[in-house]
């Protein structure tokens, strides 16, 4: 009897009618899926993606070379160096992070006294080659520059959730 039963189910191809019974039921539902990358989803001010290095509005570098990050950091992906410059400010001679130990934690972040290493919103970039996965300075003063309006918008909305 079993056996029958399944014949008359492989052979009335039920199993798929059950699946288009199920695409049909939710072709016309609300869609919850989008089509990235021309459409986005909110995003939180807190959200952690690619690092980036501040400045003050006059151009000048905010880390002070403390190393607080680089010793916060669990994944070990933060290396600093630091020099005395003739001014006698300390600042760092060579600031680079490596993206393929960050586990994106934002302790760095947390940590720093000046609110000079953040973590920006933007989690859409990619590697041509693994030279790239290190974040040298420079990148991340660039970074820091390209994204400041973004940063800086997202310091103030973050203040009203605290
Ligand atoms: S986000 Fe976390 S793992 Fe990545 S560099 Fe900062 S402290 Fe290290
Ligand atoms: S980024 Fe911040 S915590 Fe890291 S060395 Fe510079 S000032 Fe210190």
């Amino acid at each position: 009897m079993r056996r029958l039963f399944r014949y008359i189910k492989d052979f009335s191809l039920w199993d798929l009618l059950v699946g288009l019974g199920l695409t049909g039921r939710y072709f016309f539902k609300r869609k919850i899926t989008i089509q990235y990358p021309e459409e986005k989803t909110p995003m939180s001010p807190r959200f952690r993606g690619i690092h980036a290095l501040r400045r003050y509005p006059n151009g000048e570098e905010r880390c002070i070379a403390c190393k607080l990050c680089e010793a916060v950091c669990p994944a070990l992906a933060i290396t600093i160096e630091a020099e005395p410059r003739e001014d006698g400010s300390r600042r760092t001679s060579l600031y680079e992070i490596d993206l393929f130990k960050c586990v994106y934690c934002g302790f760095c972040e947390e940590a720093c006294p000046v609110d000079a290493i953040v973590l920006t919103r933007n989690h859409d970039y990619h590697f041509e080659n693994r030279v790239e996965k290190t974040l040298t300075k420079e990148k991340l003063l660039m970074l820091g520059d390209k994204y400041e309006k973004q940063i800086a918008a997202d310091r103030e909305e973050d203040k009203g959730f605290r």
